[in-house]
């Protein structure tokens, strides 16, 4: 077990670095984060910020040197970096659910060798595997590069096989894999940790619903019959056992309208595995204030070595992204340079901010925000949790206070 004194290296800088931070901080553990980035999200709540570039190896040992645990909060570490943290302190989740999450091609292919139910797909190396993908899988379909992409980033639909090479041209002519496009009723997430000994806990399932494919708003527990939270805690532990994954994983399913036949035990089902990331999960932002551990808490206490802590949900709960959209358009670009022109005027400062009165005269809400400073249309700049006592009483909390944030 890795005690508290200890630190933990968190590869990745981001919000979920930082709320990792703020959740192993009440424990005693330190926190050092590598990026190439100054002043990010994580290093601002940390005890050392190391910024250098992830293939400046020389750094990313000084880095692994100077801490007794290392996991990341994004999958696309380079493998190389990971690894070379791995040869020095453990490296938690492992190298292998990075590989297999870092790759479309190698997710849907693990997903199908382990009697995983998924969407249609196949692999697209050139033009001609385009075009005979559609014509296996029919349109529509959605073409997807094979690396790299992340909330709608290097997709294409693709309706008619006429626009086949038009795809192929925009996602830049590199390995992809080709989806058949899936009707579902609605996307649910399951968010799980593994402990070393391989005990293994589950948060009950979260509805998602997307906006230009950044996930918008989630509501927990989410209303599905008992068959289809047992499928999906049976995947997901198939999933986490299989990747030898000591850490926390999140399964992200389309639910379909009805139960299809599928290849999980030859039971029906009404689940489609569609994306695994092996670290804490945007969709389960809300366990922070709505389970007794947090998939925070339950990050630091796997990757530390101590058992998984209880998911058991307080309440219902409904998370609300906050994205730069809604930030004032003057300040959107320039919110660093403007802060540090009116740094001796409190007033100008929060103007380049939404006006959170709403927010944070509300009773049932809590308001995180993330520290970033430009705030981009589709950047995530923080979220708003409600607690209420349905799922559906918390998610018209969120969205109504969301709503009177927007700022012309
Ligand atoms: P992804 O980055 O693959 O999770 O895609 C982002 C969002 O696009 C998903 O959450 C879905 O809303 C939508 N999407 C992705 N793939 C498909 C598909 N094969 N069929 C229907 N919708 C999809």
């Amino acid at each position: 077990m890795i005690l508290p004194g200890a630190t933990i290296g968190i590869l990745g800088s981001g919000q979920l670095g930082r709320m990792l931070a703020l959740a192993a901080r009440p424990f005693g553990y330190r926190i050092h984060v590598f990026s190439p980035e100054a002043n990010s999200p994580t290093g601002q709540v940390a005890d050392r910020e190391f910024v250098a570039a992830y293939d400046d190896l020389d750094a990313v040992r000084e880095f692994a040197h100077s801490v007794d645990v290392v996991t990341y909060e994004f999958e696309n570490v380079p493998l190389a970096t990971a690894e070379v943290c791995a040869a020095i302190v453990p490296l938690r989740p492992g190298a292998q659910a990075l590989r297999v999450a870092q790759n479309r091609l190698r997710e849907k292919t693990f997903f199908a060798d382990n009697g995983l139910p998924t969407v249609p797909f196949a692999a697209v190396h050139s033009l001609a595997d385009l075009q005979t993908g559609l014509a296996e899988i029919g349109c529509p379909a959605v073409l997807k590069t094979a690396v790299s992409g992340y909330d709608g980033k290097g997709q294409v639909k693709i309706n008619h096989p006429d626009e086949a090479a038009a795809a192929w041209q925009e996602v830049g002519e590199v390995d992809c894999i080709l989806e058949g496009w899936v009707e579902f009723e609605r996307e649910v997430s399951m968010v799980a940790a593994r402990d070393v000994n391989g005990r293994i806990a589950h948060y009950n399932l979260i509805e998602n619903d997307h906006a230009n494919h950044i996930l918008d708003v989630s509501v927990a527990p989410a209303s599905v019959p008992p068959q289809v939270l047992a499928q999906a805690e049976a995947m997901v532990q198939t999933v986490l056992t299989e990747l030898d994954v000591v850490g926390v994983l999140c399964v992200e399913f389309f639910l379909t309208p009805t139960p299809g036949p599928s290849p999980w035990n030859g039971e029906e089902s009404w689940l489609l595995l569609n994306e695994i990331a092996p670290r804490p999960h945007n969709s389960g932002h809300l366990t922070i204030e709505a389970c007794v551990t947090s998939q925070f808490e339950q990050q630091m206490r796997t990757v530390c070595g101590l058992p998984v802590g209880d998911t058991t949900y307080l309440r219902p709960a409904a998370m609300a992204n906050l994205l730069g959209d809604l930030w004032p358009k003057n300040q959107r670009k320039d919110a660093k340079a403007q802060r540090e022109k009116s740094v001796s005027s409190a007033k100008s400062v929060a103007k380049s901010f939404p006006d959170w009165t709403a927010v944070l005269t509300h009773p049932h809400l809590k308001l995180h925000l993330y520290g970033k400073e430009s705030a981009r249309p589709g950047r995530k700049m923080g979220h708003l949790t409600a607690l209420a006592s349905s799922a559906a009483e918390a998610e018209k909390i969120v969205r109504g206070a969301r709503e009177r944030l927007v700022v012309e």
